[in-house]
């Protein structure tokens, strides 16, 4: 089998790192998603390597050809070449020696098919060669192109190995499936989806974020509601109507975790637990929890209070939320949206620094000052300038004294 070769593939950053790890036979091959995306002649992510050298050989190849070569997973056998500002990863061909369904102990090998084995499904376990041919051990060419996500070997033996594929099943399914899902596969990930609980919230979030930034991600999680395998890592009940609503009014990327928002309405502080599950970053929980709970109301004489509380950015995906879930009109969400988009969040013109200058203690008496000021600012719909904001702070400060 062969693909014509893509851009990607003749680029002189490839060919430089290529060339130099083939100049002795077959040794190094593209592998993974570039591969999938090769066949399906969809645009790559990022361009993964396999090779049959050890990682220090690799390093040892590509350094002495005056490539640079950064050592970013030794243990796993991943080495990273940088040329011209473009990465390459690449692995050393591995087995798996021993696993317990959260991570595995890897010996490497010099065996493609040994490597191909252990991949998970059978359109990830392609290997190509840079002139373009492809090694297809497991018959990942047509299920690629007939949008069947496919197991290597038995689905239940692999999602024991690791319970990550049940996520990673449904991840690629929702991007690369035609027509009904794999009955074996759904079965084993319906069979098993108790064992989710034991991930961690890292990996569990990286596959679910990417999941729910997919085009069309509702039929992929209503089929995971049905298997039981959502309600492990996030309780419902669920929205599906106000994410497909979402999507449609969504002229923007996909953003995950607004998404999450409107599948996981929040309840008792039930979604919010989940995003605890899931490990967010500090923002990101920041971020979904104030879209949970903020509710700009349309019928407001202003907005200004609520788009400056929460910021242009928040208000707006708060807005397209409420209108997702139904509760404001698209009409009204057109409104609001406008009405951020003309009216950028002003800052309070008067900092602490300004209020220690004018005599106050520096201590939580500022604070409370600032708080004062600002209501006072908010409550003049924010037109006082900073000359009238410091006039007022005088009179503050002068009513407090007497
Ligand atoms: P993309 O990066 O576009 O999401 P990808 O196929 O590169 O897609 P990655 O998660 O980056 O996906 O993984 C790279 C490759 O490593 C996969 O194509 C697959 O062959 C293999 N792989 C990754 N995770 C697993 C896993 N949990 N079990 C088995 N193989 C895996
Ligand atoms: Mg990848």
């Amino acid at each position: 089998m062969r693909i014509s070769p893509k851009p990607w593939m003749t680029a002189p950053e490839t060919r430089a790192v290529m060339e130099v790890l083939n100049r002795d036979g077959d040794m190094a091959r593209f592998v993974g998603g570039c591969v999938r995306s090769a066949v399906l002649d969809i645009p790559i992510a990022d361009v993964d390597i396999a090779t049959r050298y050890t990682p220090e050989k690799v390093m040892e190849l590509l350094r002495d050809a005056g490539i640079r070569v950064v050592p970013t997973g030794l243990d796993h056998g991943t080495v990273t070449a940088v040329v011209n500002h473009e990465h390459f990863e690449i692995t050393t061909l591995r087995l798996d020696v021993e696993t317990d369904g959260r991570r595995a102990v890897v010996a490497f090998t010099e065996d493609w098919r040994e490597d191909a084995a252990r991949r998970d499904f059978t359109m990830n376990a392609m290997f190509l060669r840079p002139d373009g041919s492809i090694d297809d051990p497991f018959g990942g060419h047509g299920d690629a192109l007939a949008g069947k996500v496919r197991f290597v070997g038995d689905p239940t033996t692999r999602i024991r190995e690791d319970v990550l594929r049940i996520l990673r099943f449904f991840r690629f399914h929702a991007y690369y499936g035609k027509g009904e899902v794999d009955p074996a596969g759904l079965k084993a990930c319906r069979e098993h989806a108790g064992l989710i609980d034991s991930l961690s919230g890292e990996r569990i979030r990286v596959e679910f974020l990417k999941l729910l930034s997919a085009p069309s991600p509702v039929p992929v999680l209503d089929l995971m509601e049905n298997a039981g395998v959502l309600q492990v890592f996030l309780p419902g009940p669920y929205d599906l109507e106000a994410l497909l609503r979402l999507i449609e009014m969504d002229d923007e990327a996909a953003d995950p975790v607004l998404r999450l928002a409107a599948l996981a309405p929040e309840r008792n502080g039930h979604a919010f637990r989940a995003s605890e599950r899931m490990r967010f970053s500090n923002a990101e929980a920041a971020r979904f929890h104030a879209l949970s709970v903020s509710e700009p109301e349309p019928g407001a004489p202003s907005f200004r209070p609520d788009i400056y509380r929460l910021g242009n950015a928040l208000f707006e995906d708060a807005v397209r939320l409420k209108a997702a879930r139904g509760a404001i009109s698209s009409a009204d969400a057109e409104a609001m949206i406008e009405a951020s988009r003309t009216w950028p969040k002003p800052d309070l013109p008067v900092r602490g620094a300004d209020l220690v200058e004018m005599g106050l203690a520096a201590g939580p008496s500022v604070g409370e000052a600032l708080r004062r000021l600002e209501a006072w600012w908010i409550a003049r719909d924010f037109v006082p300038d900073r000359d009238a904001c410091l006039a007022e702070t005088r009179r503050m400060i002068a009513e407090e004294k007497t």
